[in-house]
């Protein structure tokens, strides 16, 4: 008993306060292949009503209906809302006026929403601010990379993306006043038609 209690590892998210902390890779493979392999199916979330069948997990529908006999749980993407997990970590370099950080935060919510409707292991895990610049923490590197090029695309500026293959996580930043990356002498930023959304 007293071996076995040694050999734990202390628990990743005990430091005291509960701030989010970004996942490891120790557990192999990625989260959701591991949260549901041995979940019965017809499988829902009990927050968000996605259903898993056949090995996957779907958005509700407006509706929210969810198959007879279905064993309740939490999907991946709440497990990971729920304790902060994330894999994507978008920063804005500058502090933004507050008309144009709602717009902001709109965009990001709109990218969101997007994504999740065909994907809904992608997820924000929170949008908040640290010493006033925005920063938005993702369930995916997917949707962290979404959102950072988004940003850029509609509000100009510049992202980049830091991908660590250590622990899975992608770190993007996107500065507001940074050059945009058509801004060459030779720009074609006038032939380029704005892309419809
Ligand atoms: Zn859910």
């Amino acid at each position: 008993m007293e071996r076995l209690t040694k050999k734990l590892e202390p628990r990743v998210n005990r430091r005291g306060d509960d701030r989010p902390r970004k996942r490891s890779r120790r557990t192999g493979g990625p989260p959701v292949a591991v949260r549901t392999r041995s979940l019965r199916e017809p499988a829902a979330c009990e927050r968000c009503f996605a259903v898993y069948l056949n090995k996957t997990w779907r958005a509700a529908g407006t509706e929210r209906r969810v198959p007879a006999d279905v064993t309740w749980t939490l999907c991946p993407a709440c497990s990971q809302v729920a304790e902060q997990e994330y894999f994507g970590r978008v920063r804005v370099l500058r502090t933004l006026e507050q008309e144009r950080e709602a717009e902001v935060r709109r965009r990001i919510w709109n990218v969101e929403r997007r994504a999740r409707a065909t994907q809904p292991e992608r997820r924000l895990v929170q949008l908040g601010r640290t010493s006033g610049k925005l920063e938005v923490l993702t369930t995916s590197q997917k949707l962290g990379h979404r959102i950072a090029r988004e940003l850029e695309k509609a509000f100009g500026g510049r992202s980049h993306y830091v991908w660590s293959e250590r622990d899975g996580l992608l770190e993007a930043e996107w500065d507001p006043e940074g050059q945009a990356r058509d801004a060459t002498p030779r720009a074609r930023r006038h032939a380029r038609p704005k892309a419809a959304r």
